[in-house]
């Protein structure tokens, strides 16, 4: 199969240049021969390659990724990895409890495995802690919805605290916020330095990553694989495609596969004086109580004190956007901004950028063996941080022949289902979307 599409994100990758110079890997530059073959250097790649590792030390794995580890998707996210999803799908607060469970289950097992990498690899508190978020509402219809994500929550035995207005003030600084709920769960990382950790922490002499190596084309010769890449190939007997939306781009799930891009915006590092104005916690993470409204974070590690905003989504569904759009979204991106932090009103933004994600209609992921001895781990539905870290590690234990209950808490997802045919599909998604956001009104 040859390869139709290529990454492309629009923007820097604003996390990854916080930090200082990271390790520059080699491209791929001749034939290799290896027992694995992973596509893809985001948490589902590495996570995949790391328990691959774990199950078969002597083998030889090689990871390909078409950008630099930390520059796609995984290093330009908001950086929640959240184990209970905003939108758990009961209308009455009881209806599919087994669902929810499931998804709780399965997004704690990816957090897990990201711990355990955090810990195995001596990653700082600013790569990945376990803090919890706020669900923050600024408007009245953005309090019952955290009023009826605090009934699930009460079904489900989950804990959590409502937060008022003045305990939103003291934790944010802003006075947008007339309402809030903590849940502890959550683990927040500083998505760059998350991957660059974890990318450096399993690489050895058997595991090696080549970065700037996108697969062109990926074809059999006989029992083996091989993926050729502008100037080298591996020959493999089994390959794991990591690649999320760009499933398609491999030719699998034609129709299938939701692309929507979503988009950021970081201020320069505040002043003293922009911080004794604004007030509140160094460290702090809101994601809206409407779910197409913004999502704030305050963070205080390399790079020193920012507030990052995040909103707006857009059907994509050739997988680019033109760079005039992040122009567009900083319209938006701004008055949410000075609407929240009115006294930070001569702080500029720095870094704007925007990057993919993958959905399904029927929100269910793309895993397991899709051709013989070709596996996928892909379309993560928007929690990629957490669903990326277990899926990969599942697809390499589905991969081994290794079972589990978990296992099969990931392989219950029935297929993606078909998306209307174009123009429909785009104009529909993208009105949904829009009207959508008309409605989350001031969460935006
Ligand atoms: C602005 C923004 C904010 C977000 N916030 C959050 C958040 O707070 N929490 C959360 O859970 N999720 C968030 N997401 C989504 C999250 O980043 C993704 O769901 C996640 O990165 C998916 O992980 P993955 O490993 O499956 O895929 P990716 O991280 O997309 O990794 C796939 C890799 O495959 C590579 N690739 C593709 N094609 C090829 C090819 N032909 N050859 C070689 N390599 C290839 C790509 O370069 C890429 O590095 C956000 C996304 C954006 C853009």
């Amino acid at each position: 199969m040859q390869v139709r599409r290529f990454p492309c994100d629009p923007g820097p990758a604003a996390w990854n240049e916080l930090l200082p110079a990271g390790q520059q890997r080699a491209a791929l530059k001749h034939a290799v021969t290896a027992d694995w073959l992973v596509v893809g250097a985001g948490f589902a790649g590495l996570s995949a390659a790391r328990r691959l590792s774990e199950l078969h030390p002597t083998d030889r794995i090689i990871v390909l990724d078409a950008t630099r580890v930390a520059e796609g998707p995984a290093g330009r996210n908001s950086g929640f990895m959240i184990d209970v999803p905003h939108d758990l799908t009961s209308s009455n607060y009881s209806g599919n409890t087994n669902h929810n469970l499931r998804e709780i289950r399965l997004n704690r097992a990816g957090i897990d495995y990201a711990k355990s990498a955090c810990e195995a690899f001596g990653m700082s508190a600013e790569a990945f802690s376990l803090r919890g978020k706020i669900n923050g509402a600024i408007t009245q219809r953005g309090v019952e919805h955290n009023t009826g994500y605090a009934l699930h929550l009460d079904h489900l035995s989950e804990p959590y605290e409502r937060l008022d207005a003045n305990a939103m003030k003291s934790i944010t600084g802003s006075s947008s916020y007339i309402d809030g709920l903590f849940s502890p769960g959550t683990a927040m990382i500083q998505p760059a330095l998350f991957i660059r950790s974890l990318a450096s922490g399993i690489e050895t002499e058997r595991l090696k990553i080549f970065e700037q190596s996108p697969v062109h084309e990926l074809k059999r010769e006989g029992v083996t694989w091989k993926a050729i890449t502008p100037e080298g190939s591996v020959s493999t007997a089994k390959v794991i495609l990591a690649v999320n939306g760009h499933l398609e781009s491999f030719g699998f799930y034609d129709r299938s596969l939701m692309h929507i891009f979503t988009y950021g915006s970081m201020t320069h590092a505040l002043s003293k004086t922009d911080l004794a104005r604004l007030g509140g916690h160094s460290e702090w993470a809101l994601t809206p109580a409407d779910s197409l409204g913004t999502t704030v974070r305050r963070i205080s590690g390399t790079g020193g004190d920012r507030l990052i905003i995040r909103n707006r989504a857009t059907f994509d569904p050739t997988l680019a956007v033109k760079d005039k759009r992040i122009s567009q979204v900083a319209r938006t991106h701004d008055r949410s901004f000075k609407d929240r932090f009115p006294m930070l009103k001569n702080v500029e933004m720095q870094y704007r950028w925007g990057g993919r994600l993958c959905l399904s209609r029927n929100n269910v992921s793309v895993f397991g063996e899709i051709e013989n001895n070709l596996y996928a781990a892909c379309c993560q539905n928007g929690l990629g941080t957490a669903k990326g870290m277990v899926s990969g590690k599942l697809i390499a234990e589905e991969a081994c022949g290794v079972q589990s209950d978990l296992l099969d808490d990931q392989k219950s997802d029935a297929q993606p289902s078909k998306l209307p045919p174009q123009p429909i599909s785009t104009v529909g998604a993208n009105m949904v979307l829009r009207w959508g956001e008309f409605k989350a009104g001031k969460e935006l």
